[in-house]
């Protein structure tokens, strides 16, 4: 397989965009080449403009649970478009949305679109600083909440310790007020709490990690998060915008029966449209401007297209059967590990329903320490050996992959078919 196509218009792209790219993950910087231009998607499929085709594990960072150009969010998204892009006004969509997300994850009592999974979680900070009236907020090393200026730190050396800046432009204030703790760590956790439970106005966590490669949390790790927040008047935010609808018609929260303070969502409600909803308890969203005094708007919040899609791909998800996809990513799972095992090649692959990570060490994975300890070079050569067999995994060690409902049997035979090639 060749790329000459996308080799000229990454170089073209490069004068327009800094390393090319509209965001850092699609320039293959950690699996080293250039990327791939996409012309378009079907089902489980993508076309490059090379004219190659690949089964498709990256489905839009998770957003395309349905597959690539699902036709009847297409159909929506476009009879939405008909009756105009944006009109700043509220319509009715946007309810009708709202009742459904509600109705399949009853903690969010009320809700504020915006456009991306980064501004909800963003929001969510806001909200819950003006709240709870205090500053800090912990993260967990190795989650990721979209790129908003609290979450861009990570953990230095230590168990649990004070943020330093992810990222140049983070004022030392603002990370200051970051605290990261190691995931699945419940004792760091706790004497963060014990040590700043004053001062401390949000925890905010992924429930099933998928920014680290997948990482699962062990038992009752989120029920001790809750009770901790809960007993220290700390407001728990879940970040469900990779795990929303991903393993049932709901949030992971109702799988571990845990009622967060608030949630955000992004990804699969949009139907690979721009959208992100933050919401929770009522007598926190009413802070939220204009009912409250924590400011946060948006021109294209709740836009009409991306409503209408987002209703289209939930209605939907809402007639399948979770259980398939459950069993199609097992079984890929299954093949996959054999096969690094019959070669004597140590890999730990972990999976949460159709979210997984094949990590290139024999270690278990349980936090973002241990997810280091994977073999990235190796990662790269897989990538690179998947990807001129037809299969496109995400660019990144550390990037969950994602199975949508139209990947079939024979797709996932094809997978390990091709990895056998490798
Ligand atoms: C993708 C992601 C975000 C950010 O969403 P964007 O739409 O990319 O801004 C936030 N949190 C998690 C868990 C994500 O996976």
């Amino acid at each position: 397989m060749k790329f000459p196509r996308s080799q000229k218009l990454y170089q073209e792209a490069l004068r327009f965009f800094p390393g090319g790219v509209n965001s850092p993950v699609r320039a293959f910087g950690s699996v080293g080449g250039t990327p791939l231009f996409i012309k378009k998607g079907a089902g489980a499929k993508i076309y490059d403009e090379d004219g190659n085709s690949y089964i498709d594990y990256v489905m839009s960072w998770g957003a395309l649970i349905l597959g690539h150009a699902a036709p009847a969010v297409i159909q929506a998204a476009h009879t939405a478009l008909k009756s105009g892009s944006s009109f700043g006004a509220p319509t009715q969509a946007e309810t009708a949305l709202a009742r459904v997300i509600s109705g399949a994850i009853p903690s969010i009592d009320k809700m504020r679109f915006v456009s991306s999974g980064t501004e909800a979680t963003m929001s969510a900070i806001r909200l819950s600083r003006g709240f709870t009236g205090r500053d800090k907020i912990i993260k967990f090393d190795g989650c990721y909440h979209g790129h908003g200026d609290s979450l861009l730190v990570k953990a230095g050396s230590g168990a649990a310790t004070q943020g330093i800046p992810g990222s140049a432009g983070v004022t030392r204030g603002l990370s200051r007020d970051t605290l990261v703790c190691p995931y699945n760590d419940i004792a760091s956790f706790r004497q963060l709490i014990l040590k700043y439970s004053k001062d401390i106005a949000a925890v905010i966590i992924e429930p099933v990690a998928a920014n680290m490669g997948v990482v699962v949390p062990e038992a009752s790790f989120l029920q001790e998060v809750r009770q901790l927040t809960s007993r220290h008047g700390i407001v728990l935010i879940f970040d469900e915008v990779i795990t929303g609808f991903r393993f049932h018609f709901g949030g992971v929260q109702s799988l571990q029966q845990i009622k967060p303070d608030l949630t955000c969502l992004g990804k699969i409600i949009g139907g690979g449209l721009p959208i992100g909803v933050y919401g929770g308890r009522k007598e926190i969203m009413d802070h939220v401007a204009p009912s409250g005094d924590v400011y946060q708007a948006g021109t294209l919040s709740g836009n009409p297209v991306a409503v209408a899609a987002g209703l289209a791909a939930l209605a939907v998800l809402k007639t399948k059967d979770y259980a398939v996809l459950d069993q199609n990513a097992a079984a890929l799972c299954r093949g996959l590990d054999e096969h690094f095992k019959g070669k004597g090649v140590p890999v730990t692959i972990n999976r949460a329903g159709s979210l997984f990570t094949v990590f290139f060490t024999g270690r278990h994975v349980t936090d973002f320490k241990t997810a280091k300890a994977a073999d990235t070079k190796q990662y790269a050569r897989y990538f690179w050996s998947m990807l001129q067999h037809g299969v496109s995994l995400p660019p990144s060690q550390f990037e969950a992959q994602f199975l949508s409902f139209r990947h079939s049997r024979q797709d996932i035979r094809a997978t390990i078919k091709a990895l056998e090639g490798v």
